[in-house]
């Protein structure tokens, strides 16, 4: 069994990612198998590409009926024997798959907890003839978990029912305690234990403080024109508000949280899932049913309440791997309104572990330490490199400030005010508003009185914030805490200390990640996605991940081989999708000469995953190098393969670049041209090739461009 060749064919990917292949391995050869791996870490696929190989197939336990019909379709998408079993199917369907699985039809058969626990249902199960069972998202078993379900207690039998068949279970869950609970709770039995990296790559964090918070959410979501994305709010009235705030802005939101009816819940996410609005804007009731692969923002408009669920939610971005960004807006004020969530707690020891893991959270969202560094910390693992590169903190760099005189502004103001107002008040002297409360005080009268009118408010709460992280001020008391002056903060007021604090460099820029692909195109293949999605009804991320249009906005695929070598392209989808997609791609190219292509096997190289062997993109180039060896040039070589001239520009591009080559330059470019071209890129400065065919004014096309950049940059890297 060819497990490479399998992964490509059936999948369309060129590499395992880190542990799928160990667990495959595993599985084929018949051993149990439990895997922690994080979100987006390709957890279906262990069991998926096992399935595919082995004679019976497997069983699924999956815990939401919702997850298991995209999951199916998925599945049926690449063209797997897939079904699900589950109380939604109408009972003649019901009887048709029980009948089908007893005659051994399906690879995949996903069944609920529930259904295992049904009367007879055991019976019949055992009579089928599967080779494996996977348990996915294991830890609903646990209940130190987050998502207990307590019919997957159900699960502790299914060792004694199939004791012969090999058992995987996965999660992402990564506590110790969850860990142990489900090994022991699910009889594992000498299993290959595998324990992923919780280091998602692709995800950036940021950190901004919290002003006009609705406001600020609309501005992060600009910044993602087209993509999708989840806004976390705190409570059920303020995920209405923003909701609100964004659809009367023109931005297609909706809201999701426990308190409205169940199908308008249902239909929101459904609605959210295929791309049908670009926001949900939910509680944190929102996120398990959703294996959604092209979330491409998470923000959080409160402080959650640990940094389990800060990793889970924004864990719910980039699972396609693809960049992504999660952004947190903070303040400190949400301590006091998380506190109460936690003070209601019946056991002390929990209520104690509660607060530590809400400072924690807090620590997250102050320090100048890397974020990525400190969510793995969390999860007692080392972050190994001195820049994470995808962070605020390590992208921006932090700088110290010496904040002295602002603190004096804040303490002079709660002194001259006896300690006896909260943080708002404070702001409001310092600032100098004129509200009525200032004004029947008095407090108009304080000198400190509008000192800081031109920082704006947001700049005296950050202050505040910092003061209080640093214990020189604290608060006291419940709903309105008041702010006092500690020792230490007596000391800066009067002069004897200074107060010093990091400050994240140029932190009112939201970071724009790299782009990489071709914008316009995307958004004409995300369309078609769409339509063909839904003329099928199932999400348009079953048909392909945004990692894959991406890859098809730099490759440009103009042929079933070229579409192959996309990632997460195999035979199925080429067959069923190929035709419309590469029609639509062509028309673009057509469109748009100056095209530059960028073909698979750079793209290949750009990501995590090491290809295991030569990609079918290099063996084209090879046939153009052995045709131009015979002395062809562009056109012909172009007319022999069926080519377009530009790809063949594109081969001899690369053929150049490399440093040993024996083609001649000057049988495809006269001298004079070269020299000419030769000085346009050199005096350009750059790689770009519109400016240099442009400066040209007609004497050169972008073919003869390509080619000769390829020569500069292979010939002593003159570019
Ligand atoms: P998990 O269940 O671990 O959260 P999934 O199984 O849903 O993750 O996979 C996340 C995404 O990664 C999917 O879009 C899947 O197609 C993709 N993927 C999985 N394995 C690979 C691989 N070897 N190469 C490229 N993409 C992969
Ligand atoms: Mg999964």
């Amino acid at each position: 069994m060819d497990i490479f060749a399998q992964l490509q064919k059936v999948f369309g990917f060129s590499s395992f990612r880190s542990n799928q292949q160990e667990i495959v391995e595993a599985i084929l050869a018949g051993k149990d198998v439990f895997a922690v791996m994080p979100t987006g870490g390709g957890k279906s696929l262990c069991y998926q590409l096992p399935a595919s190989l082995l004679s019976g197939g497997c069983i699924v336990i999956s815990p939401l009926i919702s997850l298991m019909k995209d999951q199916v379709d998925a599945a049926l998408a690449i063209g797997l024997e897939a079904a699900y079993l589950n109380s939604t199917l109408p009972q003649n369907e019901q009887q048709e798959v029980m009948a089908r699985m007893q005659r051994g039809g399906y690879q995949l058969l996903y069944i609920s907890p529930e259904r295992l626990a049904l009367p007879g249902f055991l019976q019949r199960l055992k009579k089928s003839p599967f080779s494996f069972l996977a348990v996915d998202e294991a830890h609903c078993i646990s209940e130190w978990g987050h998502d207990f379900r307590p019919d997957y207690l159900a699960l502790s039998r299914i060792r004694e029912e199939f004791p012969h068949l090999p058992l995987a279970a996965f999660t992402a869950t990564a506590t110790e305690k969850v860990q142990e609970d489900i090994t022991r709770r699910l009889h594992l039995s000498d299993p290959l234990l595998v324990r992923a990296s919780f280091d998602r790559p692709n995800l950036f964090y940021q950190v901004l403080p919290r002003q006009q918070v609705n406001k600020q959410i609309e501005g992060a979501i600009r910044e993602h024109k087209g993509e999708a994305g989840i806004v976390y709010r705190l409570s059920r009235n303020d995920v209405e508000k923003t909701a609100s705030y964004l659809s009367a802005r023109g931005i297609a939101a909706l809201p999701y949280h426990a308190g409205l009816e169940a199908g308008v819940r249902q239909r929101n996410q459904e609605a959210f899932n295929r791309d049908e609005v670009q926001v949900i804007v939910a509680t944190v009731a929102f996120g398990m049913g959703i294996d959604k692969s092209n979330v491409r923002f998470v923000i959080h408009g409160d402080l959650p309440k640990n940094l389990e669920s800060y990793y889970q939610e924004t864990g719910r971005a980039g699972r396609d791997n693809e960049p992504a960004h999660c952004l947190l807006f903070y303040s400190r004020g949400d301590f006091f309104r998380l506190r109460p969530f936690i003070e209601q707690l019946q056991d002390k020891q929990e209520r104690e572990l509660g607060l530590q893991q809400l400072r924690r959270m807090m620590a997250f969202a102050e320090q100048p330490m890397c974020r990525r560094r400190a969510v793995l910390a969390y999860f007692d693992e080392e972050y190994g490199q001195e820049n994470c590169g995808a962070c605020d903190i390590c992208v921006h760099g932090t700088e110290e400030i010496d904040g002295t005189v602002d603190a004096q502004k804040v303490m002079s103001a709660i002194y001259r005010t006896d300690q006896r107002f909260g943080a708002g008040h404070i702001v409001d002297i310092v600032y100098g508003a004129k509200s009525k409360r200032i004004v029947s005080l008095g407090h108009d009268q304080i000198k400190t009185y509008g000192v800081g009118k031109k920082e704006g408010k947001g700049h005296w709460r950050s202050v505040i914030d910092a003061l209080l992280a640093q214990g020189l001020l604290q608060a006291e008391g419940g709903e309105y805490p008041l702010l006092k002056l500690t020792a230490a903060g007596e000391e800066v007021l009067f002069g004897k200390k200074k107060f010093i604090h990091h400050c994240i460099l140029a932190p009112e820029e939201v970071v724009p990640q790299e782009e990489t692909h071709d914008r316009e195109l995307f958004a004409r293949l995300q369309l078609l996605r769409r339509e063909m999605a839904e003329e099928e009804g199932v999400p348009p991320y079953v048909l392909f991940s945004d990692r894959s249009l991406h890859e098809m906005c730099c490759s440009y695929p103009e042929n079933d081989r070229e579409f192959l070598a996309v990632n997460g392209v195999g035979q199925v989808k080429l067959r069923q999708y190929g035709a419309s997609f590469l029609a639509v791609i062509r028309d673009y190219l057509q469109e748009h000469p100056e095209i530059e292509k960028v073909i698979p096997a750079v793209v290949e190289q750009k990501g995590k995953e090491t290809p295991h062997k030569g990609l079918q993109a290099s063996d084209t180039v090879t046939e153009t190098l052995v045709l131009a060896r015979e002395g062809l040039g562009v056109a012909e070589i172009a007319a022999r393969r069926g080519l377009k001239p530009i790809t063949i520009a594109g081969h001899l591009e690369q053929i150049f670049r490399q440093e040993e080559n024996d083609l001649d330059i000057l049988r495809f470019i006269e001298p004079d041209l070269l020299q000419e071209l030769t000085a346009q890129f050199v005096a350009n400065g750059s790689v770009r090739l519109k400016p240099v065919v442009e400066s040209m004014a007609g004497r050169a096309d972008y073919d003869q461009a390509r080619i000769v950049r390829g020569y500069l940059q292979g010939s002593g890297n003159i570019l």
